[in-house]
């Protein structure tokens, strides 16, 4: 509980603030200052003793003990023993113990103005003149018990109401606050806790003003003594429970963050086994799509070379004509996964030119073979000319048209249609096929996937179409989307711009 008014330098004297606060020390300071004069001459000091100057050394020496502040508390021992003296001393005597004895470290160290340190010692001393007026009204230091108390708190009380009345006057004048204010900030949020430790610390000076009267200044240094060393313990004890508790957030928070990289690190985990596993499947799924055409071939080529078959031409054009499909079908395979390890390294070659649809369309349908019968094409010839990459649109038709006539039966037809749109081009491959299941679409289009992956799967494939399909799309600047049905078909619509972006020509 501090008292004083040191917080903050004062208020210049030229602004109307300065003037009122000095006006307000000036008018405690001189008069109380008069009036202690004109009372010493008439107090009979050896009747007052030496217990004056002992409470004097007292007050000054718990005064300037340097104290721990914790949450700008520091609980004045000085109190009870100027609410002591007020009990013994008449007021002029107990006031001008007080005005002495009330000293400040910041004072002693020149911190605190003369007039501040002036006014601070003349507010501490009028509240006791007031407390001793008070309790010399109602008891004396010698009554029972029942009497001393009461006497004791309602003069603490009076000292309490002044001392925090000049307090929050002068702190008001001097920061341009509402008094309320003031003295709400000063009792903190809990005004009754305040007074009620202003209570507890005025009995103390009900127990030294009597073990001063009964045993002499030594039983109040026995007393005072392990008080000052608990209050020294307690604010000790409430900083380090503040560092503690901070240390303690400090804590929880760095385990809220290990868990979260732990957390973190888990996931990755998983991500790494997930794709470990997928990597296993896709070594085992691709080299059964390796072995099953070269195994044909080699089977076709071994039948070829039996002497029976030397002169059957019909046979023979058949099973070359078969074996070359198998070759397509390898070679497809095989550029699958060097264009997907090339986006995965993101070493993608690209070159734009000049690119009409319709050629590009003929083309990769052309290269289809035999199948190339299934595929209705609808192309009209007055597109707009892209500037494109035409291997990589290529590529994306080839996979495209692949997919549609591998998920469709043999005698079903595909169709690839197109048209021009806004600042583009739309083309749409379209078959009758087993269609795709609505919870499977988002996945169909994620590298390795196949809806169904059991080796005894119904359809060839690595997994690899798809999802290179939609980066090669993303690469010319155009976007992907597929609507199916499932038992009906399905059907693939590529949106791209005229010109394929800037970064697509660079990243080549
Ligand atoms: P895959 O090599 O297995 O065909 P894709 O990446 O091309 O790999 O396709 C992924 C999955 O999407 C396939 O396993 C298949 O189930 C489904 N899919 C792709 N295209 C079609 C289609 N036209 N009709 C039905 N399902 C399709």
């Amino acid at each position: 509980m501090n008292t004083r008014s040191r917080e903050a330098p004062p208020a210049p004297a030229a602004s109307p603030e300065g003037v009122g606060v000095i006006g307000l020390e000036a008018v405690l300071i001189i008069p109380l200052g008069c009036w202690f004069c004109w009372q010493a001459v008439g107090v009979e000091w050896a009747a007052v003793g030496w217990g004056a100057l002992f409470f004097v050394i007292c007050i000054i020496a718990v005064d300037l003990i340097p104290i721990p502040a914790w949450e700008d508390i520091e609980l004045s021992l000085s109190f009870p023993i100027m609410i002591g003296v007020a009990m013994l001393y008449s007021p002029a005597v107990a006031g001008m113990i007080a005005v002495v004895g009330s000293s400040d470290i910041h004072e002693l160290r020149r911190e605190t103005p003369f007039l501040r340190a002036m006014w601070n010692r003349s507010q501490m001393s009028l509240a006791i003149v007031a407390a001793s007026l008070v309790f010399h009204q109602l008891a004396d230091v010698n009554a029972r018990w029942w009497i001393l108390v009461p006497a004791a708190l309602t003069a603490t009380i009076a000292a309490y109401a002044i001392n925090a009345t000049l307090v929050a006057l002068h702190a008001s004048l001097q920061h341009g606050l509402e008094l309320r204010e003031v003295l709400r900030k000063m009792h903190g949020t809990h005004p009754a806790e305040f007074l009620a430790s202003y209570i507890g610390l005025a009995l103390f000076g009900v127990v030294i003003a009597r073990f001063f009267i009964e045993e002499g200044a030594w039983s109040v240094v026995v007393f005072l003594a392990p008080l000052v060393f608990a209050r020294q313990m307690y604010f000790q004890s409430r900083v380090m429970a503040d560092r503690l508790a901070e240390q303690n957030e400090l804590l929880t928070a760095q385990a809220e963050r290990l868990e979260n990289l732990l957390r973190k690190e888990s996931a990755t985990v998983d991500q790494l086994r997930e794709l470990n596993r997928m990597k296993g499947e896709f070594v085992a799924v691709v080299s059964h799509e390796l072995r099953t055409p070269i195994t044909a071939m080699t089977g076709y080529a071994k039948t070829l070379r039996l002497p029976q078959f030397a002169d059957d031409s019909l046979l023979r054009e058949e099973f070359l004509e078969r074996m070359e499909r198998q070759g397509n079908r390898l070679i497809g395979l095989v550029e699958n996964l060097l264009t997907t390890s090339s986006l995965e390294n993101d070493q993608l070659s690209i070159s734009i030119g000049r690119v009409l649809f319709e050629d590009v369309c003929r083309e990769t349908v052309e290269g289809l073979g035999t199948d190339a019968e299934r595929v209705v094409t609808k192309v009209p010839d007055d597109l707009p000319v892209l500037h494109t990459d035409r291997q990589l649109l290529s590529r994306v038709i080839t996979n495209l048209l692949d997919s549609a006539l591998k998920y469709s039966p043999e005698e079903a037809p595909c169709e690839l249609d197109a048209r021009a749109e806004d600042d583009g081009l739309v083309f749409r491959v379209r078959d009758h096929g087993i269609g795709i299941e609505p919870d499977q679409m988002e996945r169909i289009f994620e590298r390795f996937y196949q809806v169904d992956s059991s080796s005894t799967r119904r359809f060839s494939g690595a997994g690899l179409g798809l999802s290179m399909v939609r980066d090669l799309v993303r690469h010319l600047g155009g976007t992907i989307t597929v609507q199916s049905v499932p038992g009906e078909g399905s059907s693939f619509t590529v949106r791209l711009p005229t010109h394929a972006p800037e970064e697509a020509a660079a990243a080549g």
